[in-house]
């Protein structure tokens, strides 16, 4: 009998870890808790360190390490707490760890899951903001490496299951047209343009097919959130940004789909739930139970498809042309989307200018290659410095 992996989970207080954690509980044989991180929520990270007894728990601070770490030894639990990025870089490269679960929300589990690439880990990518900013370095350092890379959002892990194993010869080279990307459309795929200055942060968050995180459903109502995906997924299956195609598809049963030459097209089909990508990722190539029930098809009866439009959704525009342009464009696309989603569910702006602010740091921040990682940081500073001369020339 092997040991059961031992996983880290980057960000394990949010939507995505505890759809980690729930998976994992199904199966003590396979896996244990190495380490468990979050952020804010600091209650819930001492009940599931003492659910899940972890060897490590890292917070954001000395304070609220100090307060956790004397809570956790009158729990009776023997997890030691670290602080910080460096904490978190430490429990995602340690030789003891196996797998890592990288779902930290934003710019901020960049450097903690290139820590676990560089270090070989099984990387399940969940923080699709490290992967859109960094692009081409985070690839470079997944060749230099033994790590894997499984991807977790649930269109990509959807694509990967569709794609033959040698597609990263080359999409042409294994018969791939185009992908299709599927989008819900978010909650106001159907609302009147006009209405769209005034919608509320509790409107962008009641997504109609999926529960999440704020900021991720702040980006799924902008459908940044697609933008974003298209973006990673040009990095994840080399394609090129115009071979990635966005189809609107409402009841999100559908995941994705791969369009072949020949003229098949293969599609992952399932209920909206990241338990499946999750459980696809830990046992791939072998499936596992994730406790997600079996797909109703009749009960969803009809399965519909439309074409996105631009005007309602600008910032799926905005990512397409920083897709192409390449460089420096995605971070600075991404931070500036940061910045603005923040300002939004702080109710400083409207929903409409999260374009607006983006738009404006795109234009007046020049394009440069990444040759390093500081490239990418100073990209991601200079864009959250234009963002938030915005909010303070528009009085915010
Ligand atoms: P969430 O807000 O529910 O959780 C985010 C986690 O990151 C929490 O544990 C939080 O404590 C931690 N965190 C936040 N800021 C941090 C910081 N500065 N330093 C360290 N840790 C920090 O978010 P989520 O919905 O679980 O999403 C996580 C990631 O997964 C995002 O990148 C999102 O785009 C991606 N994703 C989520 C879903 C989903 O269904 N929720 C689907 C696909 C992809
Ligand atoms: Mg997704």
């Amino acid at each position: 009998m092997t040991r059961p992996l031992q996983i880290t989970v980057l960000g394990a207080t949010g939507s995505i870890g505890l759809s980690t954690l729930d998976v994992i509980a199904r199966h003590p044989e396979r896996y244990g808790v190495y380490a468990l991180t979050g952020f804010s929520r600091i209650a819930e990270l001492r009940s599931l360190c003492v659910r899940h007894r972890p060897d490590y728990a890292v917070v954001g601070d000395e304070t609220q390490a100090a307060i956790l770490q004397q809570q956790l030894q009158s729990d009776g639990v023997p997890t030691r707490v670290l602080t910080g990025e460096g904490g978190l870089c430490e429990v995602a490269a340690h030789p003891e760890v196996d797998v890592v679960m990288a779902a930290i929300v934003g710019a901020a589990g960049l450097k903690p899951t290139l820590a676990a690439v560089k270090a070989g880990k099984r990387v399940l990518l969940a923080n699709k903001e490290a992967l859109v900013m960094s692009g081409a370095l985070f690839m470079q350092a997944l060749r230099d490496s033994s790590a894997v890379l499984l991807p977790i959002d649930s269109e990509h892990n959807a694509i990967f299951q569709c794609l033959p194993s040698g597609y990263a010869q080359g999409l042409g080279a294994v018969g791939v047209r185009r992908i299709l990307l599927t989008a819900s459309g978010g909650p106001f795929r159907d609302i009147a343009p006009q209405l769209l200055p005034e919608v509320t942060p509790e409107q962008a968050c009641a997504h109609p097919n999926w529960s999440m995180g704020r900021k991720i459903s702040v980006d799924s109502a902008s459908m940044m959130n697609k933008g974003l995906e298209l973006i990673e997924a040009c990095w994840l299956f080399d394609a090129r940004p115009q071979q990635v195609e966005v189809v609107i598809h409402p009841q999100s049963v559908i995941h994705s789909m791969v369009d072949y030459v020949d003229g098949s097209v293969l599609a992952q089909l399932g209920n909206p739930d990241m338990r499946t990508p999750i459980a696809h990722a830990l046992a791939w190539p072998e499936r596992i139970d994730s406790g997600v029930s079996a797909l109703d098809l009749l009960q969803i009866g009809r399965l519909d498809f439309q074409a996105p439009d631009d005007l309602r959704f600008p910032c799926l525009r905005l990512a397409r042309q920083a897709a192409e342009s390449g460089g420096t464009a995605p971070a600075m696309l991404n931070a500036a989307n940061e910045v603005a989603v923040d300002a939004f569910l702080n109710r400083r702006i409207r929903f409409t200018e999260i374009a607006s602010i983006i738009d404006d740091v795109l234009n007046r921040e020049a394009v440069v290659a990444t040759a390093c990682l500081e490239d990418v940081l100073a990209a991601d500073r200079q864009a959250r410095n234009g963002a938030n001369t915005w909010l303070s020339r528009h009085g915010r």
